[in-house]
């Protein structure tokens, strides 16, 4: 409304007019700091969402993700030309900064074994810097955490048994340190680009979710409300009692392992790979990714339970 009042004053135009037009851009236009830091995981997350079709990638970070919305990607290991100091200082500098106004996004879980010894990012003073310590460096100044894949969400892979490094998930990692600040969990193994984009305008357009838009395991309930099972192409298939018995067949995976049945995700009507395929449409059973307890609670993947 400022930008529209301040370009409506320019008629006729007159230099005088153009600071106060150069001000209310400032102010119409909203920022967003991030921090996206990467810990015990596999990168594929940050892999998926870089893949982002619509929008593209290159329209989140440099672009208005929405019209008067800007994000600022002020660290991502793997995205950032720099490394050592100059990328590790960039990612304190913006939590010194912007504190309170940051979104701190986490991928991977987080070494707590031994202060964290396992999982370490940079140096200061010739010390590797634990994960754990940059969670305590880096979480309480943020506006909220976004925790991407089933790693950072629940512990995921790196936490599977016997889990030697004593790997947590952010929420418990933030249980542990008592720091409170918002998590909302984005689960998947990886996290899809949409449920990632999807929720980040989510986070500018209305805040912080209440409550009542995250189920019980901190997902945002848009896109985690519902099964696999519920919207499963194969549906039919179970209900005529048509099961697949090996890889391949058509019928219901069931006997193959499949976890559609408790796996909360909207994979059968979302898609992958900007709407070309999904795991069960490609023959694969559902192995329950974005739920608490994978891979451990699902093992053996294949076998019904
Ligand atoms: S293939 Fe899996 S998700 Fe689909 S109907 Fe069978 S058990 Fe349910
Ligand atoms: S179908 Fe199941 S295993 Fe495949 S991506 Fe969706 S939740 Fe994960």
């Amino acid at each position: 409304m400022r930008w529209a009042s301040a370009a409506t004053a320019l008629t006729p135009f007159h230099e005088a007019f153009l600071p106060r037009l150069g001000a209310a851009l400032a102010d119409a236009v909203k920022e967003y700091p991030i921090i996206w830091m990467q810990h015990s995981a596999c990168s594929g997350c940050s892999v998926s969402v870089i893949n982002t079709i619509h929008p593209s990638i290159k329209n989140v970070i440099l672009d208005q993700i929405l019209p008067g919305h800007q994000l600022f990607l002020n660290y991502h290991s793997t995205l950032m030309a720099a490394a050592g100091h100059l990328s590790t200082d960039a990612a304190m500098e913006t939590a010194r900064k912007h504190k309170g106004k940051y979104v701190f996004i986490v991928e991977g879980a987080i070494p707590t074994r031994d202060g964290g010894i396992d999982g370490t990012l940079g140096e200061e003073d010739g010390k590797p810097v634990t994960m754990l310590e940059w969670m305590r460096r880096l979480a309480p100044g943020a506006m909220a955490i976004l925790a991407v894949g089933t790693c950072a969400a629940y512990g995921g892979i790196s936490a599977a048994a016997p889990n030697p490094t004593e790997s947590k998930g952010v929420r418990d990692v933030l249980r542990m340190l008592s720091i409170n600040v918002p998590v909302i969990n984005i689960p998947g193994c990886p996290c899809h680009p949409d449920w990632f984009i999807g929720t980040v305008a989510r986070v500018l357009l209305y805040g912080i979710p209440p409550a009542k838009d995250l189920d019980e395991h901190g997902r945002l309930k848009i896109y985690f409300a519902k099964t696999v099972h519920n919207r499963c192409i194969f549906r039919d298939y179970l209900d005529d009692g048509v099961f697949a018995s090996k890889f391949g067949e058509v019928g219901c995976m069931m006997e193959l392992g499949c976890k559609g049945p408790f796996t909360h995700a909207d994979c059968p009507i979302r898609q992958w790979n900007s709407g070309v395929n999904w795991c069960i449409n490609a023959s694969a059973p559902c192995i329950g990714c974005t739920e608490p307890g994978f891979p451990d609670a699902h093992s053996p993947l294949y076998q019904r339970r």
